[in-house]
């Protein structure tokens, strides 16, 4: 298990990070969200060895791994949002080079080009591949070092959603003997949903909430947003539901949202919206809140920002 404490740190006197705590098991996907400028990949950096923290402490397996050492761990691979390769080499021939630093097997190089789905392209100049094939190959470049710990630093950002997915398979695969973690670095809420067990928001160098997403929804942002059209003024039944917002105006529809804790509450508007008949019952909808919205209440800012 990875335990991070308290750590901080500063630079130029400003305090980016500010006493940072996090643990990861194996058999996890622990995601690192937090809007632009709010110590992620500091954070990361640190963990990985590569930036050295002013204070706390790092321990794998119980084994203090210092905050000042300058070297990765040969337990830790990252894979980042694009992989620099260099272009004229095959995958295969780089997949060796690799391999043979971390004394990987050639049998054992050869099957990762097959997971990441590259065996048959492991013989063209790496600058022939796609952006997705190019991510694959990253991948499978750090899982040759065969890391307990593996870092994802926004490893999907620059892909198509078809190859997001086969991202997402090959992360998910490597965490699923239960021996193995995965720490994610992510903007994006819906990968974050999708993969971590676990995640923690970082705003201002601060673990602002941590969970899993179903708890970081139920805590910071339950319920659902109910959403429906009238065609007139609201009736007295709709007048009396609590959290009712009009949210516009469109070709002589007025649109409503109406925030409902609960499913008791999502019942109790569901029942006054089918019985009223200025309601246009086709347009009504429900949408449960996300860890995007967890996002926007605790940080404040909208993920674009
Ligand atoms: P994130 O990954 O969440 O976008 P970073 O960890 O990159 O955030 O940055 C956190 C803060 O630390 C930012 O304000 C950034 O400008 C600052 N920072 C990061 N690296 C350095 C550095 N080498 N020197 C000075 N400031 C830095």
């Amino acid at each position: 298990m990875l335990e991070v404490k308290k750590i901080s740190k500063s630079y130029s006197g400003v305090e980016v990070l500010k006493g940072v705590d996090l643990y990861a098991r194996p058999g996890e996907i622990v995601g690192v969200l937090g809007p632009n400028g709010a110590g992620k990949t500091t954070l990361l950096e640190i963990i990985e060895g590569l930036i050295q923290a002013d204070s706390g402490d790092i321990e794998l397996d119980k084994i203090q791994l210092g905050i000042r050492r300058n070297n990765t761990s040969k337990s830790m691979a990252v894979v980042l949002q694009t992989t620099p390769l260099p272009p004229f080499m095959t995958a295969e021939e780089l997949m060796q080079l690799f391999s043979a630093s971390y004394s990987t097997c050639i049998k054992k190089s050869r099957e990762l080009l097959s997971v990441v789905g590259l065996e048959s392209k492991k013989e063209v100049s790496i600058n022939t591949l796609s952006v997705g094939q190019k991510q694959r190959l990253g991948i499978a470049l750090a899982l040759a070092a065969e890391p307990d710990i593996l870092f994802a630093d926004e490893p999907s950002s620059a892909l198509d959603p078809q190859a997001r997915r086969i991202v997402w398979g090959l992360l998910k695969d490597y965490v699923a003997s239960g021996e193995k973690t995965v720490i994610l670095s992510t903007q994006h809420m819906d990968e974050a949903e999708t993969l971590c067990t676990r995640v923690y928001l970082l705003s201002e160098g601060r673990i602002r909430s941590q969970g899993t997403p179903e708890e970081m929804v139920r805590e910071n942002a339950p319920g659902c947003v109910i959403s429906f059209q009238t065609s007139g003024e609201l009736s007295d039944s709709l007048l009396k539901l609590e959290n009712i917002e009009k949210t516009g105006f469109i070709d002589g529809l007025q649109k409503f949202e109406i925030i409902a804790k609960d499913g008791h509450e999502i019942a109790r508007v569901m029942r006054v919206l089918t019985s009223d008949e200025s309601v246009d019952v086709s347009s009504i909808n429900i949408k449960r809140n996300t860890l995007e919205d967890v996002f926007i209440k605790l940080t404040g800012r909208s993920l674009r920002d």
